[in-house]
């Protein structure tokens, strides 16, 4: 399942009630998202496996505290806020193509680089980039699969 909703939060991990439902149900998700002139992809979750969007939220916590606030804003519904944020059309385009690759290539068995990170695009000089995501140790996503006697996380 592609978690892409229209105002781009998902760049940004944001949609969290949704993901919870996946990661009780075992369904692999990925979260891509355009919000202006940066795309991202990522992180694909393998629920159990490899770290997931709350890992994310929680390691840009800890690289900003005022993350939290920024992110509740660009998800606010308020009447400040713009209904359909500017989103770059070819960083659009390239998102989803990406986004569709990453999914293929999980299907095909071989996981992709947003599985423990994610890939972000920038309108500003067309690079791709990949950033690494290790589980949380406050989220507790891998706590599971990490007790003595069960196979570990993905390489
Ligand atoms: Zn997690």
């Amino acid at each position: 399942m592609v978690l892409a909703p229209r105002d781009g939060s998902a760049a940004y991990t944001g949609a969290a009630v949704d993901a919870q439902e996946l990661m009780r149900a075992g369904i692999p998700h990925l979260y891509t998202g355009v919000l202006e002139h940066l795309g991202v992809v990522g992180p694909l979750v393998v629920p159990g496996a490899s770290a997931c969007g709350s890992c994310a939220t929680l390691a840009r916590r800890d690289e900003d505290e005022a993350w939290p606030r920024l992110l509740a804003q660009l998800i606010d519904e308020g009447p400040g806020r713009a209904r359909l944020p500017a989103c770059d059309g070819a960083v659009a385009a390239a998102v989803a193509g990406l986004a569709a690759l990453h999914v293929q290539l999980y299907l095909d068995g071989a996981p992709p680089p947003s599985v423990d990170g994610w890939c972000e695009l920038s309108a500003a000089d067309g690079m791709v980039r990949r950033l690494r995501l290790r589980s949380h140790p406050d989220c507790g996503c891998l706590w599971q699969s990490s007790a003595p006697g069960r196979a570990g996380t993905m390489a």
